[in-house]
């Protein structure tokens, strides 16, 4: 059988993916999937994951601190945290945005997540014109 076709070949390989991933990825994103998006993980994926943080001496204590420290975070309608749309982070406020054409064009307003480091700053009011004739009002 073609290894394409087994799914016990296609699993392992799939592991080994998952194995060279995590090597690579930094403590702060293990952390992250170990604890934010546990739920959505697979367990095979997760027990990798739990094993390379210990490897990295990062006790379970921290792993809770970590936990607390990003709290709940945005859930989507399935339950399951969201992603920040620029980084990938565990996203703290779904905020509603534009979505440009081209990235320059405003088609439609659409609600977006962001992590805390991405999430945009709330709209400033708008600062009084003066009316014409050039007298300026305050407040
Ligand atoms: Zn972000």
């Amino acid at each position: 059988m073609s290894r394409w076709l087994d799914p016990v070949k296609n699993l392992r390989l799939d592991l080994e993916k998952v194995r060279a991933n995590v090597k690579n990825a930094d403590t702060e994103d293990l952390l992250d999937r170990a604890t934010v998006y546990r739920a959505g993980m697979e367990p095979a994926a997760l027990e990798i994951i739990d094993a390379e943080l210990r490897s990295r001496g990062v006790s379970e204590e921290a792993t809770a601190a970590h936990a607390a420290r990003r709290g709940a975070g945005v859930r989507d309608d399935d339950g399951l945290p969201m992603k920040c749309e620029k980084c990938r982070g565990p996203a703290v406020a779904r905020v509603w945005v534009w979505h440009r054409l081209w990235g320059v064009l405003p088609l439609f307003p659409r609600r977006a997540a962001f992590c805390e480091v991405h999430v945009p700053p709330p709209p400033q009011p708008r600062p009084k014109r003066s009316p014409p004739g050039g007298i300026v009002t305050k407040g």
